[in-house]
């Protein structure tokens, strides 16, 4: 799998344009990988994970168009991870006419925001209805944690995130490599330590929530040491490939340093960070 991360920032952006802190005017000055948007990933061009706010500029300055996508995990409702105009950016509305159908994986409460918000464009104030999902080129798939589904030749086990209601990991399998992408989450709950446990093969490469950097613990996200807690766990555990890559993701302008200086710290703990536009091949 060729793995895309479109973007590496918490929910704000970083640098967060209305924030002078030393981190934020540290990564104006930098530029290139210390500027990140809101977090999302694309895997093979035709497996997008959430449907976030800077999709569009993230295509643009990355070169990676997203006229290919088929399928769509979506972790969760929080808007820094899913923008529902989107869905008509790629319709015919927009006067687009030649994108693949969407299959399109989401929760219950991330359905309930995407129906609220276009139900001015959904014939019958729903999203699910036919002539809606005609009209919006699309087919929704409700999925909750706790499944293993198939998406086109990827196989996916979603995975309760210890972070808001119905948030969702996700572990993607294709033709044996293994790909866990867990953001957002804090701490993993015992039952999704249990899942990925009772899931079959090792997990060549993780993208773990490290929002909190070097702030206070969190329950509903990751600090740096706490990030490290999970690794440790996934190792001892031996859900790992020897060399499996992990890399930082999500990450807050108030708890992590510049991408140079957080790559430095990350490197002598043993784990990576991602940034806008990293492609890698898992
Ligand atoms: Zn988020
Ligand atoms: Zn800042
Ligand atoms: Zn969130």
């Amino acid at each position: 799998m060729l793995v895309t991360f479109l973007g590496t920032a918490a929910s704000e952006g970083y640098p967060n344009a209305f924030c002078a802190c030393g981190n934020c005017r540290e990564a104006r000055s930098l530029g290139g990988s210390s500027l990140r948007k809101r977090s999302s990933a694309l895997i093979d061009g035709e497996l997008l994970i959430d449907l976030g706010p800077d999709l569009m500029a993230a295509a643009q300055i990355h070169a990676t168009p997203l006229d290919r996508i088929r399928y769509c995990l979506q972790t969760h409702h929080h808007e820094d991870h899913l923008d529902p105009a989107h869905f008509l950016s790629r319709s015919a509305y927009c006067g687009v006419t030649t994108a693949p159908v969407l299959e399109f994986y989401a929760s219950s409460p991330s359905l309930a925001r995407i129906a609220a918000a276009l139900q001015r464009h959904a014939p019958d104030g729903a999203l699910t209805g036919p002539e809606a999902e005609q009209k919006l080129n699309v087919r929704i798939r409700q999925v909750a944690s706790g499944q293993t589904f198939e998406v086109g030749p990827y196989r996916v086990t979603s995975i309760a995130a210890t972070h808001a209601p119905e948030a969702m990991l996700f572990l993607i399998e294709r033709e044996g490599r293994r790909l866990f992408y867990a953001t957002d989450t804090g701490p993993l709950a015992e039952d999704a330590w249990r899942m990925l446990a009772a899931a079959s093969g090792p997990i060549h490469a993780v993208a773990l929530d490290h929002t909190f950097g070097d702030g206070e613990r969190s329950t509903g996200h990751l600090n740096a040491d706490q990030f490290i807690e999970q690794v440790t766990r996934m190792r001892a555990m031996g859900l790992l490939a020897g060399d499996a890559r992990v890399y930082a993701h999500h990450l807050a302008h108030h708890s992590n340093p510049s991408h140079p200086a957080l790559t430095r710290r990350a490197t002598a703990r043993g784990y990576d960070v991602a940034y806008d536009g990293l492609s890698v091949l898992v």
